[in-house]
């Protein structure tokens, strides 16, 4: 991708004075912040740029470094730009205090705080846990007014500096000899007062919303996995990035599938005969059934494996295995022939049992 002349970017003249490239950088800001630009992928780009070309003019070294070899001369030294928000906010989260009328360079006791994040619980089917899904939560947060984009005055015009304090959020009492700093009453140490309160969040700058949001679970999750969607928890003051939300994940247990790491446990019955004699058994696999070979003699408790049967692995690529356990089954109602054959089958045993005994006698007399 080709980039932009960084002084087209801001709209400015090679010769421009750093109190014009400010201007026209704040007027860019403004108009592409996050805040009021949710989800808009364009403007998130033009939010980017426009820091990015501030970042180099303003900085009297990049600049000169820019205007003899261009972007290639800055890559040299190493320069990146901004990877996303939070790289831009916390290189100019004073800037933007500036920008949005707070403190003006007369405090520095009010910081832009960032939103705070969420966390939500969310119930998921094993089978959805094993393969992802693509779901829609709804939640409710606070977001920043859109009507005063968050600024809580009509209009969204600059809240007024506070009369009070004169902007720096503390007052001074004197008390004989001592002076006391407190927080502003009248301001609560924010500086900046909302004399004519936008009508839809009363001032507040954020109005409680409902919000549908659609959430790709990997497939792989497990109970305990944390999802992040990156800006969507509160928001925080304006010029600051939104919070995230955290979905957590819980799985349903299975009545047939029990998990082991990425491997899937499914307990197989098989009767008797079959144990001895040897054949096949259909197994559930998370995909339909499978037939199993079971060798003769198969003792209860032993594991067949089917390979890469089991859950995807969510970091990386491959699956668990599916592992039957075989138990015996021992049958509740018998028809007449197979309670006869099974009585044979004891007294034959059961003769056997006698047979050795006797000899062990006979041998003993
Ligand atoms: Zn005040
Ligand atoms: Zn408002």
């Amino acid at each position: 991708m080709t980039k932009r002349d960084y002084y087209e970017v801001l709209g400015v003249t090679k010769s421009a004075e750093a109190d014009e490239i400010k201007k026209a950088y704040r007027k860019l800001a403004l108009k592409y912040h996050p805040d009021r630009n949710k989800g808009d992928k364009g403007a998130e780009e033009k939010f980017k740029e426009a820091a990015e070309a501030y970042e180099v003019l303003s900085d009297a070294e990049k600049r000169k470094i820019y205007d003899r070899f261009g972007h290639a001369g800055l890559q040299q030294q190493g320069f990146t730009g901004f990877r996303n928000f939070d790289d831009i906010f916390s290189s100019f989260g004073d800037i933007f205090e500036e920008f949005f009328g707070f403190g003006g360079g007369q405090s520095r006791a009010n910081r832009v705080r960032r939103g705070a994040d969420l966390r939500l619980e969310l119930m998921i089917d094993f089978l959805d846990a094993a393969f992802g899904k693509e779901t829609e939560i709804e939640m409710s947060k606070h977001e920043s007014c859109d009507s005063c984009h968050g600024l809580g005055t009509r209009g969204g015009s600059p809240p007024s500096v506070c009369s009070t304090c004169g902007g720096r959020g503390q007052v001074t009492r004197s008390q004989g000899f001592f002076s006391i700093s407190t927080t502003c009453p009248i301001c609560q140490g924010s500086g900046t007062v909302v004399t004519d309160p936008c009508d839809k969040c009363r001032g507040i700058g954020r109005v409680l919303i409902s919000k549908k949001l659609s959430l790709k679970i990997p497939p792989g999750v497990e109970s305990g996995s944390r999802l992040r969607l990156n800006g969507e928890g509160e928001s925080g003051d304006v010029g600051a990035h939104p919070g995230d939300l955290y979905v957590y994940i819980n799985v349903k247990p299975h009545e047939t599938f029990k998990r082991d790491g990425d491997n899937v446990i499914v307990l197989t019955p098989i009767s008797y005969p079959l144990a001895t004699l040897g054949g096949q058994v259909d197994v559930p696999t998370l995909e339909g059934a499978e037939k199993i070979d079971i060798p003769k003699g198969t003792q209860a408790g032993q594991e067949f494996k089917i390979l890469g049967k089991g859950i995807p692995h969510l970091r990386g690529r491959g699956r668990g295995d599916l592992i039957a356990m075989v138990y015996i089954k021992t049958p509740k109602e018998l028809d007449q022939e197979e309670e006869d054959l099974l009585r044979r089958l004891a007294e034959i045993e059961g003769s056997q049992v006698t047979a050795k005994k006797r000899g062990f006698f006979s041998r003993k007399k």
